[in-house]
């Protein structure tokens, strides 16, 4: 299964990415952005694409 990861060096807290998600996979908590369901990936790629900082990647 993929695994999507948010490299908190790298994010800014754009929110883009759970924006973009059509699938709730991101989670905006206590002023932090956190993958909340790995499991609902499609692996669409559109997270990736759109972070404004680089931050979030798909492993496996
Ligand atoms: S790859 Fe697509 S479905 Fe998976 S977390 Fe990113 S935006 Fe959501």
């Amino acid at each position: 299964m993929i695994d999507v990861k948010i490299d908190y060096e790298l994010c800014e807290g754009h929110q883009v990415c759970r924006d973009v998600c059509e699938e709730d996979v991101f989670e905006w908590r206590s002023g932090k952005m956190v993958v909340a369901n790995t499991e609902k990936c499609t692996e669409c790629w559109l997270c990736v694409q759109n972070c404004p900082t680089a931050a979030v990647s798909l492993e496996g």
